[in-house]
């Protein structure tokens, strides 16, 4: 079930019935309008980072290189998130629009949609949605009627979490492996084939198209100063009523979220803690989820909001079996390229691995843990890998008590 306060139209797929409404307004505004409305919706970035997406289209239309590019990024691999996968499915016509938009505010002629290869029916519907759009004038020359020409291309990704990471995308893209670059330069000034390029998630770029077509002061008055507008959460884990939500930001705390929509914990022993943004952020502990689901509120506990996936751990959980899970996930998908990343992932993953049988760990190997856990998030050269260790490492600081030798 998904509670809709924004993307709430008829969301279709249906290109009888969707007449691109947000599209048609933008092509006849002018590009700095388009952005400066973006701007006061306060519109960040929702595939983990929260980046203002006004700023972001402003730097690459200020870019003077001839060609530039847009990318929807569909790559969603952080476990725990579902939410592009709901809206490639139910929304493919929205996402579509949102893409246009920003490529045609950009200056962008060419555009790539980035699927990750494990969501077969999404690429198979946007497969279809390209086709009929190019048979509709909605993609190709003359876009609705319009002067503006511009050409879009699905990429199947290939199953590796890491080119979730914009620079490992792009070089995927550009049929190199997929590893990170480092940045800057930014994508907005030198990004797919070193031209300016605009890489938005698959969510940023819907709600880009609803505030075009409703208006940024509708938008804008949602939610609060630094979370504005609506999010689509992913509720999972040990919860009754595991889906996609879309909630206004700071009208519900993580508590309420948990029990309203998802129909409260589903284990009688109770909740252990909270993953609030996909298993690359920090866990927080039951006592510290009466709190607003903002940005802003969620990093004052020393977390991220992240891509939006809720993730509900009962007390039924041996702890370290979870550790040794989430960091077998990030020494697998570890690209390789930088040392602090792939060594410090592997380090981790190994003394976990020696601990799985008694559970308890003594101060020296905490300390080892956490001192890895800050070079990695220093040192690693993109996003993916410097958050890898915020799991293990909340974990082991909030249930020292359990996890500690001496501790009882
Ligand atoms: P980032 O902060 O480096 O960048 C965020 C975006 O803003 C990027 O597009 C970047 O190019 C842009 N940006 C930042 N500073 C800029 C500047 N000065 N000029 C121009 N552009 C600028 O974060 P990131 O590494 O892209 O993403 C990390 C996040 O990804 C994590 O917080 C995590 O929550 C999230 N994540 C999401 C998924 C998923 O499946 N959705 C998976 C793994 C991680």
């Amino acid at each position: 079930m998904t509670e809709r306060l924004f993307l709430k139209q008829n969301e279709v797929s249906d290109f009888d019935s969707y007449k691109f409404p947000a599209l048609k307004r933008a092509l006849d505004m002018d590009k700095k309008d388009i952005i400066e409305e973006l701007k006061k919706s306060g519109l960040r970035g929702r595939g983990g980072a929260g980046f203002p997406t006004g700023l972001k289209w402003e730097l690459a239309l200020k870019e003077k290189a001839g060609e530039k590019y847009i990318i929807c990024n569909g790559d969603e691999g952080e476990p725990g998130t579902f939410k592009d996968r709901y809206l490639l499915e139910n929304s493919p016509l929205k996402v579509l629009e949102g893409i246009l938009i920003g490529a045609y505010t950009i200056g962008a002629h060419q555009g790539y949609i980035y699927i990750r290869g494990e969501y077969a029916l999404p690429i198979n519907i946007f497969r279809q949605v390209i086709k009929e759009a190019k048979k509709r004038g909605i993609l190709g020359n003359r876009v609705m009627g319009s002067d503006y020409s511009f050409d879009l291309k699905l990429i199947k990704g290939a199953g590796a979490y890491v080119c979730g990471d914009e620079t490992s995308l792009i070089n995927s893209i550009e049929g190199k492996r997929g590893t990170s670059r480092i940045k800057p330069p930014y994508p907005t000034r030198q990004g797919l084939f070193n031209k300016p390029t605009v890489v938005n998630n698959v969510e940023t770029l819907a709600a880009a198209a609803e505030i075009i077509l409703q208006g940024a002061d509708k938008y804008g008055s949602m939610g609060t100063e630094q979370s504005r507008g609506t999010k689509l959460v992913c509720l999972s884990g040990d919860i009754c009523n595991p889906g996609v939500y879309e909630v206004e930001f700071g009208t519900m705390t993580i508590k309420e979220l948990i029990d309203t929509f998802g129909g409260g914990v589903k284990c009688s022993s109770g909740l252990k803690f909270v993953i609030p943004g996909g298993i690359s952020t920090s866990v927080l502990k039951d006592d510290e989820l009466d709190i607003p689901y903002t940005y802003e509120d969620i990093e004052k506990k020393g977390s991220s909001l992240g891509s939006g996936a809720v993730v509900v751990v009962s007390e039924d959980h041996y702890l370290p079996d979870l550790m040794l899970n989430v960091s077998r996930f990030f020494m697998d998908e570890t690209c390789g390229t930088c040392f602090p990343c792939r060594e410090g992932n592997r380090r981790v993953h190994l003394l976990l691995k020696n601990k799985i049988s008694d559970g308890r760990f003594d101060r020296d190997e905490k300390k080892l843990i956490s001192d890895i856990g800050r070079a990695i998030h220093l040192a690693a050269r993109c996003g993916l890998g410097q958050t890898s260790l915020n799991f293990v490492t909340s974990v082991l600081n909030k249930f020292e008590d359990e996890l500690m030798v001496g501790r009882d």
